[in-house]
């Protein structure tokens, strides 16, 4: 028997805690300045994150959901159009669809649990105007596939990268493929606030224009309303704390990496679990790891088994699919994410968590299945 020990699925207060002075100094540093709204924290985060992607425009908004949505309007989907996601994803990439204007259509997923080419180049109809990939759990799609069926089929790509900051595939930022892509910094997303916050980066002067007249009530730099905007601005104070937080974010990754790595090293040979593509296993990929998302058999059995002994662990979007939400009204069934969502879970994956931490959980998952709790 391992000796028991508590590994918690996420910290909030350690996020707070663990760089406790700098943000403290941050806070009376803007606080004295009286430098709430839209100061210089804010441009000088955005034009990090710019660059940090390789974009040319960052625009900072009051959350990522809000960010999709915008991108969405200012790229002139609306009403009569559809858009392409995966169910496999949360239900707000689905509802800026919706809020758009725009039919949502929901497409199946693959084994690394992100959207299908195959399934997405099904559903096109002549009505299809854009495709939203989802970059889920810190992973890029297959961008080539998905920007092949675009082409052929003259659609637009919005990308749903807020959980991907930094993820890249070929070398290429998530959030850089399309005509634009939004980032959260919810507090457990891998570059968090202490609150809501979100981005939206683009390549295109015309949206970027937009986007920063809807963010704020449609108001160009004049005070002169031109469009009925929003209130929709990242806070100054987060922006500040983000700016902090992006200079050791490439450390947060590495960590995440290395987790990883561990956990594929110690599951491996354990038949009943479908684990996420390890780091480094083809160069096509740089995940990081947003999320450890794996498939178990008899996977409520051992969720109980595992919280037993202490650890969290969570299902995504409660356990369900957005096609499984029936007062939304789809009337589809994308068969992999249907199977998945009675095998999916996440195991714990922050940077608060120890190498002995990891360890206790895959002693336990390993335990859970040999010991014969795991047969019936
Ligand atoms: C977190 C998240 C969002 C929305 O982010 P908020 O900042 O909470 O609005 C959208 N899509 C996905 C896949 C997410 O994980």
């Amino acid at each position: 028997m391992v000796k028991q020990r508590t590994v918690p699925f996420f910290n909030y207060s350690h996020m707070f805690i663990s760089q406790e002075k700098g943000v403290i100094s941050i806070i009376k540093d803007v606080g004295r300045r009286g430098a709430f709204i839209m100061q210089k924290d804010l441009r000088e985060f955005e034009e990090r994150l710019a660059e940090y992607v390789g974009v040319k425009h960052a625009i900072g908004t009051a959350d990522g959901t809000m960010a999709l949505l915008m991108g969405l309007m200012a790229s002139g989907i609306g009403p009569g159009d559809e858009v392409i996601v995966p169910s496999h994803t949360f239900v707000a990439s689905v509802a800026t669809i919706h809020h758009a204007g725009a039919t949502p259509v929901l497409a199946d997923c693959g084994p690394d649990h992100l959207i299908e080419a195959d399934s997405v180049e099904e559903l096109v109809t002549p009505r299809t105007r854009a495709i939203m990939p989802v970059q889920l759990n810190g992973r890029t799609a297959d961008m080539d596939l998905l920007l092949s069926v675009a082409e052929h089929h003259n659609l637009v790509i919005v990308e749903d990268s807020c959980q991907a900051l930094g993820s890249k595939f070929k070398g290429r930022f998530a959030g850089t493929f399309g005509i634009s892509g939004a980032f959260s910094f919810f507090p457990s997303k891998t570059l968090g606030c202490f609150g809501d916050g979100g981005a939206l980066v683009t390549n295109d002067d015309d949206v970027a224009e937009q986007v920063r007249l809807l963010r704020d009530h449609g108001r160009n730099s004049n005070g002169k309303v031109v469009c009925f905007g929003f209130n929709s601005r990242l806070d100054n104070l987060h922006a500040a704390i983000l700016n902090f937080k992006l200079k050791t974010y490439d450390w947060d990754i590495a960590r995440r990496r290395e987790l990883a790595t561990m956990y594929h090293s110690q599951l491996k040979d354990v038949s009943e679990l479908m684990l996420p593509p390890p780091p480094d296993v083809d160069s096509d990929h740089y995940d990081i790891f947003q999320n450890y998302e794996i498939e178990a058999e008899r996977r409520d059995e051992l969720r109980g088994y595992l919280s037993d002994q202490g650890v969290g662990t969570i299902l995504q979007w409660g356990g369900y699919a957005v096609h499984q939400f029936e007062k939304l009204g789809f009337d589809v069934v994308p068969p992999y994410a249907e199977r998945m969502t009675r095998r999916f879970m996440l195991l714990p994956m922050n940077t608060a968590i120890a190498d002995e931490d990891v360890d206790y959980v895959c002693e336990n998952i390993i335990e859970f299945y040999h010991s014969g709790q795991g047969r019936s």
